[in-house]
């Protein structure tokens, strides 16, 4: 019997590897580097790649790739072997250190929105030995970060890292406040919970929607959708449970933590969640995880749909990013404490969080705004596009009492004086949890539920990291000038809750009642990318980044335009799929049913209620979609006039998308009413309910 414990990790370069195969000086000089960033020594670098070559060898690799992270969302790869001519006319194996530090990909064609337009189209991808190398199809992967020449992050891995840098540096002001002299640093931690859905690949293959775009264009609601309720948490068909069995084998030997997987909420949809870590190596566990997610499903005659809402109708896909920030001796600092300077402590990372969420609303919406996810956020089903914060009754309970300075406990009439008062025990009952919050506090550590389930999470919890790291700073300015510290603290903390209060929501965020208080409450709604997106060029916020030196003002510039270039594309592929499908299946499709029900009515010479009425209403629906269709197609030729990338946006949100829709309807009713043999690919009851 194989044993779990055995195999975990058995294709990754990790610690223990690395104590076993390099020498004593050379694994704490590496480890110098992973763990305090101290630049890494040539000779070091040769000697760890040598080995890491030769272990990778002896576990049957033959090349290896430097993999980074480009700005599409997609991780990019490309592979060397290992193999250089020796004399005798033989190959031997080699990987210099230089070759392990430093890559070159012919990155040209990689979107840079225009930062490196000029003679340098190179960028370099440079080594992040914060995240273990690991085997993946006989190929060393070695996890980097890829750069223009110039120094600019050509990928989202960089930014990512000096946004966690930024937080480090403002929360060590912090502690060192309170006394915490003992904190070397401080991270933050993510347990990102993936969905996806699984079909059948053969019913997959008859789709061009699904090839092209990753989601149906088309499709009519199936008698039964998700209303029943039944998919989730409910029992794993044994074909899903041999996937999932094999996913986990597939993780585990990469090291990643997969933990807990469950049927969702659609049918044919389920999750799968790994055990929290550190965030920059959470963002490459995950992008690996959805790689791995696909390619087992192949094995399986499956297909895994990544894409935010692949079916009209029912429940979309999406991520939750569990998110805390912890120091390098294990406090995590949203656990509320247990004594008064914990408290205190705790509240005021709290309040930091929870300015950082209101003033910076704008970020994190357009952090997780693509094409895909824009069907998801504001359906019944998602949080909604605006921003709140659910802290529950109990901590909001304690928020209020400090603001109004009233007692927080009716019982004992204890008010709560920072750094003096204790906090009440708070219970972690689940059923106080609110699954409509975009952004909820659960017990000791955030859950930002926006993200589609493709994305990267290195955009959200960038702007996440930057944004609290900001208020942190103002904070720290604020509290090292204070002649009495706990005085201050208590001031600042009130007055944080009673400026930014308006963020704080523990309602129904599905509630459409919501939507009108929150527009009273002057709070954001940004209902789709092409609205969210132009705002990371907003003053406040290009302050914020560059201050932090999370960005460069260039670097905002070229990705907004790539972001809303890649809205735009999205689009654009998505309505020529359409105009391709109408003409060449869909309306030759009904066009032969209807002449076939017609012919029959001559043949018999009797007409019947059924073929009359279906032959007219097709006929009536025939000229709607070719109508529809023609309308789409100007509307795509319009929008290859625009070249201005927000304005292509808005033309995509306020034509391209409506011209959508209004070709959809007829073509799904027409469906309705079309015999099955006839349409020409696999319906929503057989993509939902395939698998047996
Ligand atoms: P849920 O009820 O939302 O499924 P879980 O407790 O199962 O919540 O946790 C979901 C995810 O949150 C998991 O990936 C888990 O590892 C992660 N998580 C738990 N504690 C923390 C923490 N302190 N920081 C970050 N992520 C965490
Ligand atoms: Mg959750």
């Amino acid at each position: 019997m194989e044993m779990v414990q055995d195999y975990f990790g058995c294709m990754v370069f990790d610690e223990r590897v690395m104590k076993g195969v390099l020498s004593e000086k050379v694994y704490k000089s590496l480890k110098r580097t992973i763990d305090r960033g101290v630049p890494l020594d040539i000779t070091v670098a040769n000697a760890v790649a040598s080995a890491m070559k030769d272990w990778a060898v002896s576990k049957g690799a033959t090349h290896y790739t430097h993999w980074f992270q480009p700005e599409t969302g997609v991780t990019a790869e490309k592979h060397d072997s290992f193999i250089n001519p020796a004399p005798d006319g033989r190959v031997i194996m080699e990987f210099s250190g230089k070759e392990l530090v430093k890559g070159e990909p012919d990155a040209s064609s990689f979107p840079s929105g225009g930062l490196r337009a000029t003679f340098e189209a190179r960028g370099y991808t440079a080594w992040d030995p914060t995240s273990y190398a690991f085997i993946k199809d006989g190929t060393l992967y070695i996890p980097t970060a890829f750069c223009s020449y110039t120094g600019e992050a050509l990928d989202k891995k960089v930014p990512l890292l000096r946004s966690m840098d930024a937080l480090n540096v403002q929360a060590l002001r912090i502690l060192k406040l309170f006394g915490n002299t003992d904190v070397r640093c401080v991270k933050t931690s993510v347990g990102p919970e993936q969905e996806y859905f699984l079909i059948p690949e053969e019913l997959y293959r008859q789709r061009k929607d699904l090839i092209m775009t990753g989601r149906t264009l088309f499709g009519a609601m199936p008698p039964k959708g998700q209303e029943m309720e039944d998919h989730y948490f409910g029992s794993i068909k044994p074909r899903i449970a041999e996937y999932m069995a094999d996913l986990d084998k597939e993780l585990w030997k990469l090291g990643i933590l997969a933990k807990t997987k469950h049927n969702e909420v659609a049918p044919a949809q389920h999750e799968l969640a790994p055990i929290y870590r550190t965030t920059n190596i959470a963002a490459d566990n995950n992008q690996l995880t959805m790689e791995v997610m696909q390619k087992v499903a192949q094995k399986h005659g499956l297909v895994c749909l990544l894409h935010e809402k692949p079916f009209e109708g029912v429940n979309g896909s999406g991520k939750h990013n569990n998110w805390s920030i912890s120091t390098d001796t294990g406090v995590n600092l949203l656990t509320p404490g247990k004594n008064p300077y914990e408290n205190a402590q705790f509240l005021l990372f709290l309040s930091a969080v929870i300015k950082a969420v209101d003033d910076y609303q704008d970020l994190l919406r357009l952090s997780v705004a693509t094409a895909g996810n824009d069907h998801r956020l504001g359906a019944n089903e998602a949080p909604p596009a605006i921003i709140s914060i659910f802290l529950g009754d109990e901590l909001s309970g304690v928020l209020d009492a400090i603001e109004n300075d009233t007692p927080y406990d009716s019982a004992t009439r204890q008010k709560m004086q920072l750094g003096v008062g204790v906090l009440p025990e708070f219970s972690k009952d689940t059923t106080d949890r609110n699954r409509t919050s975009p952004f909820a506090f659960t017990g000791n550590k955030f859950e930002f539920r926006m993200l589609g389930s493709s994305n990267s999470i290195s955009c959200a919890n960038i702007h996440l990291n930057g944004a609290v790291a900001e208020v942190l700073r103002q904070f720290a300015d604020e509290l090292e000038q204070a002649e009495d510290f706990k005085t201050a603290l208590h001031e600042l903390v009130r007055r944080t809750i009673r400026e930014h209060k308006r963020i704080i929501f523990n309602g129904n965020g599905y509630d459409d009642n919501w939507v009108a208080e929150a527009e009273k409450r002057g709070l954001l709604n940004l209902k789709t990318t092409a609205d969210a997106m132009p705002r990371l060029l907003e003053k406040k916020n290009v302050e914020m980044l560059t201050r932090h030196k999370i960005f460069t003002e260039s670097e905002l510039h070229s990705r907004c335009d790539i972001m809303l270039d890649n809205y735009v594309k999205t689009v654009k592929i998505e309505a020529l799929t359409m105009v391709d499908m109408v003409a060449k299946q869909i309306l030759p499709a009904i066009s032969r049913f209807s002449g076939d029900l017609a012919g029959n009515q001559v043949t018999r010479n009797i007409t019947t209620k059924y073929e009359t009425s279906v032959i007219k209403r097709i006929s009536i629906l025939m000229d709607e979609i070719f109508d529809a269709d023609v309308a789409l197609e100007e509307a795509v030729e319009e929008l290859k006039k625009i070249d201005n990338s927000i304005e292509a946006s808005a033309y995509v949100r306020d034509v391209v998308l409506p011209a959508m829709d209004k070709l959809r309807k007829p073509v799904d009713e027409a469906e309705t009413l079309t015999a099955e043999d006839y349409f020409p690919f696999p319906t929503y009851d057989k993509l939902l309910f395939g698998v047996r």
